[in-house]
């Protein structure tokens, strides 16, 4: 007799659970660390911290807020002159949010982190992944050169946001941000309810 087929396990790596509350308060705990160790200079360590974090994040099956948190660490690397480093979160930002069918998204991170690179003076750097970029965008219909996509046109103007999430002291970026109702975002990097000011 045969015995019947069990379930296939998906392929790839493994998938974990939602993460519980008391996680979701350590992961913010850790980000308002590494926040604060990003304004007082000591960027490095707080780039570890946010690709840490952005690694759990993909791994319970969180890949926007994991997206999120990578371009943060992409930028706390910049800040600390690792530039390969930088460069490898972003390029990680980007397919994340891609995967997760975000495209508007992706195309916002990448301009952003570009014209970070470029700031710093890293521009063939920025040239390359503008290139590598553009071909990931151009084959879901969207374009760099078109630059960030905007708010629609006539849509009713959005309530001031504080610049710093409050729970885990992450910046506020009003394009970047789900908006929960007419008052209220989700912070990108730690899923907190942020209230417009
Ligand atoms: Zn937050």
């Amino acid at each position: 007799m045969r015995r019947p087929m069990r379930p296939r396990r998906p392929r790839g790596p493994r998938r974990r659970g939602p993460l519980p509350p008391p996680a979701l308060d350590a992961a913010r705990r850790e980000l308002s660390r590494a926040n604060r160790l990003l304004e007082s200079g000591q960027a490095l360590e707080a780039a570890e911290i946010f690709a840490r974090v952005a690694d759990r994040a993909a791994q319970h099956g969180i890949p926007v807020r994991a997206s999120h948190l990578a371009a943060r660490a992409a930028q706390a690397f910049l800040v600390s002159g690792e530039v390969d480093r930088a460069q490898a979160q972003v390029r990680r930002a980007v397919r994340l949010s891609l995967r997760a069918g975000q495209m508007a998204l992706a195309a916002r991170l990448a301009h952003r982190a570009l014209a970070e690179l470029e700031e710093r003076g890293y521009s063939a750097e920025a040239a390359a992944l503008r290139e590598e970029f553009d071909a990931q965008l151009q084959r879901v219909g969207l374009s760099l050169a078109e630059g960030p996509v905007g708010p629609a046109q006539g849509a009713t103007p959005r309530p001031e946001l504080p610049a710093q999430c409050p729970a885990c002291l992450g910046p506020v970026h009003p394009d970047e941000v789900e908006w929960v109702d007419r008052t209220s975002v989700k912070c990108a990097y730690c899923g907190s309810i942020i209230k417009a000011q």
